[in-house]
């Protein structure tokens, strides 16, 4: 049996219920497909239900202000998929008569919409021949092929999309696209893969030749960037606090943050001149360093150690807000959690 007929096979047997495999409405498939990008299943279903809900169509995402799609956004991490959703939608409503671009080469036009999504989207609504590759592609083909080009490498990304769009069946590119991802999440895991049981234990190249914890192999490209914020958290006389939004391009644009010193190195002590102008030195009771430990925060790219200082006021700041009402902002996960520690304990 062909490659791409035992995977349909398997899928129709055993492919995982989620809402978005009910439908072939566009705007639903890109938006689990934005949603899923770096995210776990378990972890997006939540979101994306959430999303359908508040915006049932393109328009209503379209018209939507971009605070309420952060704040919903919130604790997916790489919010940047939430804005360039936004600029999209907006894109296709205004510019598209809200029509959804039809095919790969138009949907590759959206911002934040690469092959990858391009391809899935084409394919699972429209039956586009593309083949998807994503990290569980990458991984079936490079264990089943025993393919040992780096697939982040110029030439892994070019030979992997070749193979796959040459493994597409006749028909039902869109299903097959799916059993594969299906595949790799399921079956041909990073850990603990089920090849006793897998369908192609017979003809599995990385099996045979005891390569499976080798491949795919990856080219370490990144250098992981350390970055020491210090946030300022003001107590006023009325528990009340001060917040920014988060300017300028780069890691949670536009979330709402506590006044921020970034500093090269730990520090342990602050200095009054870095808080604020409206921070008068003569109205500060008290600055406490509020975590004894640093807290870690570890992204793709850049780990960020934190510090919260906890500054106590004896006057009402102007232009703060009730501490309890930071909820109401779209805000990281690490100003989220030293939110919900510290909001008990005034
Ligand atoms: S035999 Fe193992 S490594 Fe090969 S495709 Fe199946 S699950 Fe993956």
């Amino acid at each position: 049996m062909l490659f791409s007929a035992k995977l349909i096979n398997w899928y129709q047997k055993n492919q995982r219920n989620f809402p978005w495999r009910e439908t072939k409405n566009p705007y639903f498939i890109w938006l689990s497909e934005i949603i899923l990008q770096q995210t776990k299943t378990e972890q997006g279903l939540p979101y994306y239900i959430r999303f359908i809900e508040k915006y049932p169509t393109i328009t209503d995402l379209a018209n939507a202000d971009e605070m309420s799609i952060l704040k919903l956004w919130q604790g997916l991490g790489y919010y940047s998929r939430a804005r360039n959703l936004h600029y999209s939608a907006k894109y296709i409503v205004n510019e598209l008569h809200s029509v959804f671009p039809k095919n790969y080469k138009e949907l590759l036009k959206l911002k934040g919409v690469g092959d990858y999504t391009a391809s899935a989207v084409a394919s699972i609504c429209y039956n586009e021949k593309t083949a998807v590759v994503d990290g569980n592609v990458y991984r079936v083909l490079a264990r089943y092929f025993d393919m040992d080009i780096a697939i982040n490498s110029g030439k892994g990304i070019k030979d992997f999309k070749l193979l796959a769009q040459e493994l597409l069946p006749k028909s039902n590119y869109g299903l097959y696209n799916q059993a594969i991802m299906d595949f790799g999440a399921t079956v041909c895991t990073p850990k603990r893969t089920k090849c006793t049981t897998c369908i192609f234990n017979d003809s599995c190249l990385a099996l045979q030749k005891k390569k499976i914890h080798v491949l795919p192999v990856k080219i370490r490209k990144i250098k992981i960037k350390k970055r020491y914020f210090n946030y300022f958290v003001f107590l006023d006389k009325s528990n009340n606090t001060l917040i920014n939004i988060r300017l300028g391009k780069g890691i949670w644009q536009n979330l709402y943050e506590f006044p921020l010193y970034e500093s090269t190195k730990e520090i342990f002590e602050i200095d009054e001149s870095l808080f604020p102008k409206n921070i008068i030195k003569k109205n500060i009771l008290s600055v406490d360093l509020f975590n004894e430990k640093i807290i870690q925060h570890k992204l793709s790219h850049q780990h960020i150690f934190t510090k919260f200082w906890l500054v106590k006021l004896d006057v009402n700041l102007v232009g703060s807000i009730p501490f309890y009402k930071i909820e109401e902002y779209p805000i990281s996960t690490l100003v989220h959690n030293f939110y919900t520690t510290f909001i008990k304990l005034i």
